[in-house]
């Protein structure tokens, strides 16, 4: 329906709601929402008695991080003034409309205070810039306020002297390790960032269910990530690993399968990395007695009777991790992640899809049973 919402919002069209249902806004105190559900209807009016209103529409307002920080809703959306300060983390997941995303956390500041902010999809955002953002959700999890983009984020570049709250680096770890074990997992993405559950290695052609299309394979791209078991003279630990680390250490082709990834990373030398909370944020191999590049050129080569359908999260998981709608995110199916490996490495991504024991979060999940 979002299209047809989009539209009539565009046109100021009046419209007549069916069989809606009023809850407790999630957005203002006393207030209530209208949640639009499966068996709602909506129809155009040609016209209403009374004449519409400008000031009550819902325009986000721009706002000082200290101020977002104060808000007691979630999903409002505002506008903020800040830099950036820091790349946190990287992550990926399967957003609503079941399109592949990629994201990554940042720590952004104004002279106020700072913020995480996890922006989806491709944007062209450097560290140590201003931006002017439009349109963000702030989302609440576990006590701790965060930004979220939203479809409708605008990331403009600003020219701004304005000093910055002082701001703490969290602390990278930079050591040196072997490899000894890794998990890994591959999905496949059709050219409009649908998966590809069942995909096979050796065909010329590849269905997309969403799209209902027959693909030539080459067009299929595939996005690793998974963990690393290293050992380093003082301990054994677990570390993230996402796709373009993995790709910046082996060569990995789009239709490479799971096991020769796998070996591939078991036989490289001992590796240089950067750690961010047990998320690799850099990595390299070395190679003491060579003067090569880093990277090995190790070509995989794919075979035939690999199925990847286990490795993709399931409909539970893809469900709970929505962008923009508050539902999915906290919806009662979110109990079932607890046992389902998590897919993303991010801190800020990984909580909203866990288990929340926020009181205030369940109480919001009662406003969207389905
Ligand atoms: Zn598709």
């Amino acid at each position: 329906m979002h299209p047809q919402f989009k539209a009539v919002n565009t046109d100021r069209s009046p419209v007549h709601l069916h069989n809606i249902r009023l809850t407790p806004s999630l957005t203002k105190e006393g207030a209530h929402d209208i949640t639009f559900t499966h068996s709602s209807t909506l129809s155009c009016l040609s016209q209403l008695d009374y004449s519409y209103n400008p000031t009550l529409s819902s325009n986000q307002e721009d706002l000082t991080i200290s101020d977002i920080l104060k808000t007691n809703t979630t999903y409002t959306r505002v506008n903020v003034k800040a830099k950036i300060i820091q790349q946190k983390s990287q992550s990926h997941n399967f957003v609503r409309d079941r399109t592949f995303l990629t994201n990554i956390t940042y720590v952004i500041a104004d002279k106020t205070t700072s913020i995480d902010l996890t922006v989806w999809g491709e944007e062209d955002i450097t560290t140590g810039g201003w931006y002017f953002i439009t349109n963000v959700s702030v989302r609440k999890f576990q006590g701790a306020t965060f930004l979220s983009s939203t479809r409708d984020s605008k990331f403009t570049k600003i020219t701004c002297h304005e000093s910055v709250c002082q701001v703490e680096h969290t602390t990278s770890q930079n050591l040196t390790a072997d490899i000894i074990g890794t998990q890994v997992n591959v999905l496949y993405i059709c050219p409009l960032k649908h998966p590809i559950p069942d995909m096979p290695l050796s065909t010329y052609k590849v269905h997309c269910e969403k799209c209902n299309t027959f693909y030539i394979s080459s067009c299929i791209t595939n996005y690793t990530h998974g963990t690393l078991k290293i050992k380093t003279p003082t301990e054994i630990k677990n570390v993230q690993i996402e796709n373009k680390f993995i790709k910046s250490i082996i060569n990995v082709p789009d239709t490479a399968n799971i096991d020769t990834i796998i070996d591939t990373l078991l036989e490289l030398p001992p590796v240089r990395m950067t750690l961010h909370q047990n998320n690799i944020t850099h990595i390299e191999t070395i190679k003491p007695h060579t003067k090569q590049l880093d990277i090995p050129n190790i070509i995989i080569t794919p075979s035939p009777t690999e199925s990847s359908t286990t490795l993709f999260p399931s409909h539970e998981d893809i469900e709970q991790f929505m962008v923009d709608f508050p539902e999915n995110t906290l919806s009662p199916s979110t109990s079932t992640s607890a046992t389902t490996p998590t897919t993303t490495t991010s801190t800020i991504p990984s909580s909203i899809i866990q288990p929340t024991k926020d009181p205030q979060s369940a109480i919001m999940t009662s406003h969207f049973k389905k």
